[in-house]
C-alpha cells in the first residue's frame, strides 16, 4: 500500500501518519523528519537544508528527490509506505511518476487557516522520535516533557508565527497545485487508483483517524 498525506503544514499529517503506519505496518517517510535528523546530525545535507527550513522555504527539488528515491528503495518499503510531506511540488510528483513509484491513495487533510495557526504555534515535538504534542489540545503528561522518555520537548524554529505564515504561503504557491494534479489522476483511472480522499481535519485526533481509516477501507488495496 503506497499512501501519501497531503495538506497544509499543521493539519495533523504527522499525527495521523503514525496511526496509519501502525495499523498498516508500513514505514512512514517524512521528508521533514529526515531533514531535521540530518540537521541535528550536522551532515552537509542537514546544513544546506537548515537555511531553507528555518525561513519556511522549500528545500530544492533535486535534493529532496534524491533523498526520497534512496529511501523508497530500502527493503522495508517493499510492501508499501506512507509519504508525509512529499511530494510538495509538481516536479517532485513528476519525479515519483518518472521513477515508476505509483501511489495507491492520496489523503488530503483539510483544516481552515485560523485553526492551523493556533495548532502550529502550540505545537511541541520530541526531537528523538518525532512524537508531536500540543500545549492545549494534546499536552504531555509532564510539563514540556516527552511521555515515553521524559526528555524535553522543543518548539520547531519554523513554528513561530512569522515563519508559519510564510510556510502557509509557500503551500498555496507551490504545493496546493498537487490537489488538482492528483485529483485529475484519480479521475482518469477510476476504480484502479490512485484514489483521492479529502478528509475534514477538524475534530479530535481519534475522529480524524476514523475518517481516514474508513476512506482507506472503502477503497482497500493491498
Ligand atoms: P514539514 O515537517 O513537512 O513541515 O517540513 C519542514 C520543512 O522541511 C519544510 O518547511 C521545508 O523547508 C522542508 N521540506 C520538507 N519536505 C520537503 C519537500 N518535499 N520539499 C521541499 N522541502 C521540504
Amino acid at each position: 500500500m503506497r499512501l501519501m498525506l497531503l495538506g497544509c503544514p499543521g493539519v495533523g499529517k504527522g499525527t495521523q501518519a503514525r496511526f496509519i503506519t501502525e495499523k498498516y505496518h508500513i514505514p512512514m517517510i517524512s521528508t521533514g523528519d529526515m531533514l531535521r535528523a540530518a540537521t541535528l546530525a550536522g551532515t552537509p545535507l542537514g546544513k544546506q537544508a537548515k537555511e531553507y527550513m528555518d525561513q519556511g522555504f522549500l528545500v530544492p527539488d533535486d535534493v529532496i528527490i534524491g533523498l526520497v528515491r534512496e529511501r523508497v528503495a530500502q527493503a522495508d518499503c517493499q510492501n508499501g509506505f506512507l509519504l508525509d510531506g512529499f511530494p510538495r511540488t509538481i516536479p517532485q510528483a513528476e519525479a515519483l511518476a518518472a521513477n515508476n513509484i505509483n501511489l495507491d491513495h492520496i489523503i488530503e487533510i483539510d483544516v481552515p487557516q485560523d485553526e492551523i495557526i493556533k495548532r502550529l504555534s502550540g505545537r511541541r515535538i520530541h526531537p528523538g522520535s518525532g512524537r508531536v504534542y500540543h500545549l492545549v489540545y494534546h499536552p504531555p503528561k509532564k510539563d514540556e516533557k516527552d511521555d515515553i522518555t521524559g526528555e524535553p520537548l522543543v518548539q520547531r524554529l519554523d513554528d513561530t508565527e512569522e515563519v508559519i505564515l510564510k510556510r502557509l504561503r509557500v503551500y498555496h504557491e507551490q504545493t496546493a497545485a498537487l490537489v488538482d494534479y492528483y485529483q485529475q489522476k484519480a479521475n482518469e483511472t477510476i476504480h484502479q487508483g490512485p484514489f483521492y480522499s479529502r478528509i475534514n481535519g477538524l475534530g479530535t485526533e481519534e475522529e480524524v483517524k476514523e475518517k481516514i481509516f474508513a476512506a482507506l477501507e472503502n477503497t482497500a488495496i493491498s
